[in-house]
Formats: C-alpha cells, sequence, structure tokens
C-alpha cells in the first residue's frame, strides 16, 4: 500500500472536501454564503466541538441562515466544499456556549479528542481542520513584530498586522512531529508516559527541532526516550494532529540495539512488546492498552502486527 492509500486510513484524515483555495481571495461572497441554507458553520469554543449526543453521536454542524445573527462575516474561516456544500469554522466566545448548546436539544461541547472515533470520519476530519484553524486564530490576535492587533484576511488563512508601518503577514502554522514504531523481530518497542495509566503504552513521538531532517528527529527521539538506537528508516504515512497543532509524520523504524535506558524523563517506562502480546491488547485481552483508534500510533502499531 502506498504512503497516499495508507494516510486516508488515518484518523481525522477525509480526501472528500475540497479546499478550493480561489475563493479565500474573492470579495463578499462570504456575505452572500451567510444567507445560503447550503452553508454550514462549525463551532468552535476554546479547543471544544459540538456534538448532537441523539439519537446517535454526531458533530453539530449549523445552516448558516439559523445563527446569523450571532456572526459577523470577517471571523468565518472558510473550509472547503463537500457535495454543494461549504463549510466554515467560527471560533465562539465562552459566554456565547449555552446560546448554541439551546439550538437544539442534545448538544454538548466535548473534545474531539474523547469521541471522534464515535463520528463519521469526515465529520471528524473536518472538526479537526476546524479546531486546528481557530487554535491558530487565537494564538495569533497580536503581531509578533510590533505587538500590534492583527486581523483575519483570506476568509480566515491568513492574518495581517493592523499597524500600516509593520504590516506583517501571519499564516497557519503546523508543527511537524515524527512518531515512529520501533521494531525487532517480533517484537515492538512501546512508552508509557508520565501520567498515564501504567498499562498504557504508545509508539515514540517528538517534534522536529530546527535545523535537523525528520528522519534525523526520528532517530534523536528514539535515543533520546529509550536509549535505543534505530537504523532502517521506512515512511509511513503522515496524520494532522490538532491537539493542538501538529502534523504527525509516522515512520517504522529497524532497532540495531535492545537495551533501554530512560534518560529525558518524558517516559515512565518502556518495554518491548511482541506480537501476541499487542494481538492481544487489540481485542482488550491481558493487562496492556494500546494508543487511541483515533491516533496514527495505533495504526503504526495494527500494521506493523500485518507484517
Ligand atoms: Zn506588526
Amino acid at each position: 500500500m502506498d504512503p497516499l492509500t495508507r494516510s486516508l486510513r488515518n484518523g481525522l484524515v477525509t480526501d472528500k472536501l475540497g479546499r478550493k483555495a480561489h475563493k479565500r481571495e474573492q470579495i463578499g461572497w462570504v456575505e452572500q454564503a451567510l444567507s445560503a441554507k447550503s452553508s454550514f458553520i462549525v463551532p468552535i469554543r476554546g479547543q471544544a466541538s459540538l456534538f448532537y449526543r441523539k439519537p446517535q453521536l454526531r458533530a453539530a454542524l449549523f445552516a448558516a441562515p439559523v445563527v446569523r445573527d450571532w456572526i459577523s462575516p470577517e471571523t468565518l474561516i472558510f473550509l472547503g466544499h463537500y457535495r454543494g456544500k461549504d463549510y466554515f469554522a467560527l471560533s465562539i466566545l465562552a459566554t456565547a456556549q449555552s446560546s448554541w448548546e439551546q439550538l437544539d436539544e442534545g448538544l454538548v461541547f466535548d473534545n474531539l479528542w474523547n469521541r471522534g472515533t464515535l463520528i463519521d470520519q469526515f465529520e471528524a476530519s473536518l472538526l479537526a481542520y476546524a479546531r486546528g484553524m481557530c487554535y491558530w486564530h487565537d494564538r495569533t490576535k497580536y503581531c509578533g513584530s510590533c505587538g500590534s492587533s492583527t486581523r483575519a484576511e483570506r476568509t480566515g488563512h491568513m492574518r495581517t498586522c493592523t499597524n500600516q508601518e509593520c504590516g506583517a503577514n501571519y499564516f497557519p502554522r503546523t508543527d511537524p512531529a515524527v512518531i515512529v514504531l520501533v521494531h525487532d523481530g517480533d517484537q515492538c518497542l512501546l512508552g508509557n508516559k508520565v501520567g498515564w495509566p501504567t498499562n498504557r503504552f504508545s509508539t515514540i513521538a517528538g517534534f522536529v527541532e530546527t535545523g535537523e531532517t525528520v528522519e534525523q528527529a526520528v532517530v534523536r527521539e528514539v535515543q533520546e526516550e529509550t536509549g535505543v538506537n534505530v537504523g532502517l528508516l521506512e515512511y509511513h504515512s503522515s496524520q494532522p494532529w490538532p491537539f493542538p497543532g501538529s502534523l504527525m509524520l509516522g515512520f517504522h523504524a529497524q532497532a540495531t540495539s535492545r537495551e533501554i535506558t530512560l534518560s529525558d524523563g518524558e517516559l515512565r517506562d518502556a518495554r518491548w512488546f511482541s506480537k501476541t502480546e499487542v494481538v492481544a491488547a487489540k481485542s482488550k485481552n491481558g493487562w496492556l492498552r494500546l494508543p487511541s483508534r483515533l491516533s496514527i500510533a495505533r495504526r503504526l502499531v495494527e500494521d506493523w502486527c500485518q507484517t
């Protein structure tokens, strides 16, 4: 299977949404879109998304005319288009939370992390995209160069400093991180982070640092966190991970040493697990608990079990 196909199997990913980047440059169309029943709003409150709990759990998306009075066009973030519908993210204030929850029975704000595996994959990807964009807007309100306020441009895909002498532009930011399933024969290396339940184990992960390649980051992170050395790297796939703003770059890596040394304080425990133990954990037999099915970490583990 090629990396593109593999990536489409990861949680929070869709190939249905057309991003229609050319529409970001068009003037005045968002005002019209707000009156159209084919425009849908994806509300984000802090880092929480809105869900319907009944009759089945799903993302709460609202036709724009229903909530038109609460929205000013310049606050909308155009996400894209699918099957005749335009989707917009909207960051709402904490004070407006109850108004949105009262739009219908059974509405609740919750973290996508908790419910992402329980809803339709297209909707989950939409919530992930909206969450990442709103997070970036919330943290780019002021210019990093001169300290003046910034304003949204290009239907939410750029922010510009309002100080005309400065005029700095800011674009949505994604932080690259590597995540790696280290293997050696019939065993794989998983770590337990400080603060997790003691039986929860996952793949090794960390941010790519300035001045290094993604591949170097894989080797360094595994070495720093577990003391294990890796050689042959195989790129697996990637996954947007808006918790709060990462792109996870997934790898499988062959270990060239086995001794585990926990040195950088990120992990409380790291162990080699056999395929038999991992397969048992997939069906929740035995002691070991694997990462969420939402995460690429789970995909890296499951795909290794198939090899
Ligand atoms: Zn500025």
